[in-house]
């Protein structure tokens, strides 16, 4: 077909690409030349200034050229380096290897001219650097007679380097050259942009002349038009699913209030007026022949489980089975305490298939629920193996979608089709996204949201104090203990590594213990055995507990409302959207909760705009706002993979001014130039393919 791009060959049609590097190339999830000329380079390196030997600074990666003035072999520690002294007109280098052949030796003579690349490093006399990128005079004469260049950096794999990347692209860029791609996007567009091909060029060889920050932040007409194209791609397919799963069928659910009626009685309180209207919503939603796919976004604790089950009780009394898939297995636990208290007197059967399960009681639970005895299965993403069947699934249920992501989602939901007949889909998640980031983000699900707290609820105080006032805030946690409020003490983020955070919060247990002898403390964290953390949660919830340490994996959904009391540690470290999340597990019942930061100074600019806004907002959406407006360097909502979605080089808060138009742009594809909007999607999200039916 004409209008196919040439990139849809298979990698190994370039020369040199054999089965071994095919699967490297695969690891990265390139398989096709395209895949490979869209794999950017992650930053460039200026090596083609050459910096005299007198120079230079340690630390820094450089570019020196001289002649070898001395070549050695030296054993050291029982290992031969080879060592080369080069000289230019301002002093001498030492360059160093450790394994080296007999090719490198005889390349390395005396007198030769070489040109090297890499960190310098002290050296006892001179300047060193070990293991060099190398080119020969030879080769230099040549690539210098082209203008210079940025040196582009990729992404890569174990055993795959940057050299065979690079050779690889230039062999894709030499086939781009002698077949220029025909235009993907429609003419009305176009003129705004470069087109591919020396887009494509200028992005992997960047003249030494180019901005090359304009490049690497997005603003560079080369990389414009590809975060422009990665944008539409995305809202393509989200429309095109959305379009998609309106064309499917589903058992129209309508209430008949069985279930739901003394459910209501039962309950202690009386739904607010938000939780209401989105339970309408939903009600609606399912009372069609079109599978539902609803989004409710509320604020933490705004109560969206009781929504939740509500909607699952419509699917119930309808004999159809729920599944509902929690983020975390404590997640997963709390819901079925809950669910279990709530349905059970009406003689509904909930179970949880958890990860703690003998293989015994795992058959057992998979038998009742291909059975259809279970009426609503609780638990995490492990609900979504092969081996999980249903009889009847009628309703999924996705607690704290940000989480998951959309492939995983639309994974899943194809899993519970049968018959032609999908399941509804609900999808819950208390990470305020602020309107225009969602109108992408969730573009192919529509959208309710619980505007509004339960009534009672005592606004949190937050406080904001240094390391240095620890021993304060020890004697604040004594005084809580003992009139009977319970504690949660976060330990966060001493290393991006949950393995070592587990181990900060047990010394933080110990040392609390000897400092608070006659308060009982306990300890959760991820590297717990599953029934480890359940057990303590529950004995927390049930009051056994007064301070529970841990760390971030209370971060969401756990609900004890006698916990007035938050202690976050380290802050500083952490963005607006997961504080929020944090402070959230206080403020839940009547009681006047706080909520006291703790850093460690001094303090960022960026960490006291963050600190200000968490004294002064408990609003979600306000807090979401701020977020944007202060963020620096993009650490905090996860630019790239907002609300789970993953992009290549769109930065969604950076990039938002393209929203509107962007969407425009993709009504008016789809409408009249449906085969590029194909191209464009096989081009940035080969994996969402499989989920749209052209
Ligand atoms: P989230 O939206 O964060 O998942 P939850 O569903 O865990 O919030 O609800 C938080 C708490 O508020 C729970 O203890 C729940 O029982 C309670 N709750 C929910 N709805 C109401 C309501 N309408 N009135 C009073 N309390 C409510
Ligand atoms: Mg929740």
């Amino acid at each position: 077909m004409k209008s196919r791009f040439f990139g849809d060959l298979p990698l190994t049609s370039l020369s040199g690409i054999g089965s071994i590097l095919e699967k490297k190339f695969a690891d990265l999830g390139i398989k096709t030349v395209s895949d490979l000329l869209f794999h950017f380079p992650i930053r460039y390196e200026n090596r083609a200034a050459i910096h005299a030997i007198a120079d230079l600074t340690i630390g820094e990666q450089t570019t020196i050229a001289g002649q070898i003035i001395k070549s050695d072999i030296v054993t050291t520690k029982r290992r031969p380096m080879l060592i080369c002294h080069i000289q230019d007109d301002s002093g001498i280098a030492v360059l160093k290897f450790l394994n080296f052949n007999q090719g490198m030796r005889s390349t390395f003579s005396v007198g030769k001219e070489v040109t090297a690349y890499g960190e310098v490093k002290a050296g006892q006399r001179h300047f060193e650097m070990l293991h060099p990128q190398i080119q020969l005079k030879s080769l230099q004469a040549k690539s210098e007679a082209e203008d210079p260049q940025f040196t582009p950096i990729y992404g890569t794999t174990f055993g795959l380097t940057q050299h065979t990347i690079r050779k690889t692209v230039d062999a894709a860029l030499l086939l781009l050259k002698h077949n220029p791609p025909v235009e993907i996007l429609p003419p009305a567009l176009t003129n705004q942009f470069w087109d591919v091909t020396t887009a494509l060029f200028t992005i992997h060889h960047p003249p030494i002349t180019l901005n090359i920050d304009e490049l690497t932040e997005g603003k560079h007409p080369a990389i414009k038009r590809f975060i422009y194209e990665e944008l539409l791609a995305y809202h393509l397919s989200m429309l095109t699913i959305k379009m998609d799963n309106q064309k499917q069928f589903a058992t129209p659910l309508r209430a008949n209030e069985q279930l739901i009626r003394p459910f209501l009685a039962n309950l202690p309180f009386t739904p607010t007026a938000a939780q209401q209207r989105v339970v309408e919503d939903i009600f609606q939603d399912m009372a069609k022949s079109v599978p539902m796919m609803r989004l409710i976004q509320g604020d933490v604790g705004s109560g969206k489980t009781v929504v939740a089950a509500l909607a699952a009780l419509n699917a119930i009394e309808n004999g159809k089975q729920v599944a509902l898939m929690a983020p975390t297995e404590i997640l997963a636990e709390q819901h079925f305490i809950n669910f279990t208290n709530w349905l059970t007197p009406l003689g509904i059967d909930v179970d949880l298939l958890s990860g703690r399960l003998t293989a015994k009681n795992r058959a057992h639970c998979l038998e009742k629920l291909v059975e259809g005895k279970t009426s609503l299965l609780i638990g995490t993403h492990a609900l979504f193996v092969d081996k999980v069947a249903f009889a009847d699934l009628g309703l999924v249920i996705i607690d704290e979608q940000h989480r998951f992501g959309v492939n995983q989602r639309l994974s899943l939901w194809e899993k519970g089709e049968k018959d032609h007949l999908y399941p509804h889909q609900l999808i819950m998640t208390a990470t305020p996204i602020p309107r225009t980031l969602a109108m992408t983000v969730y573009a192919d699900l529509d959208l309710s949201i619980i505007d509004e707290l339960p009534p009672g609820r005592t606004p949190i105080t937050t406080v904001v104090l240094p390391n240095s006032r620890r021993d304060e805030i020890i004697d604040r946690v004594k005084q809580a203990c003992q009139t009977g409020r319970q504690v949660y003490w976060v330990c966060t983020l001493v290393q991006e590594s949950e393995a070592i955070d587990a181990k900060a919060a047990e010394l933080l247990v110990e040392e609390l213990r000897i400092l608070l002898p006659s308060i009982t403390i306990d300890l959760v964290h991820g590297k717990m055995r599953s029934e480890q953390k359940q057990s303590v949660m529950q004995r927390f919830k049930q009051g056994e507990i007064s301070l529970l340490v841990a760390t971030t994996v209370i971060e969401v959904g756990v609900d004890v409302p006698n916990a007035s009391l938050m202690i976050i540690e380290n802050a500083e470290r952490l963005g607006l959207a997961q504080l929020h999340q944090l402070r959230g597990r206080v403020g839940r019942g009547t009681a006047v909760s706080h909520c006291v930061l703790m850093y460690q100074p001094p303090l960022s600019k960026v960490a006291m705009a963050r600190m200000k806004v968490m004294r002064e907002s408990s609003d979600g959406f306000v807090i979401a706002q701020k977020d944007l407006e202060i963020r620096g360097g993009g650490e905090i909502l996860g630019t790239r993979q907002i609300g789970g979605a993953n992009f290549k080089i769109v930065d969604l808060i950076r990039d938002q001014a393209l929203i509107s138009e962007v969407q425009k742009a993709s009504y008016l594809l789809l409408q009249h130039h449906p085969q590029n909007a194909k191209s464009l999607i096989e081009r940035w999200l080969p994996d969402r393919e499989k989920y749209i039916n052209a």
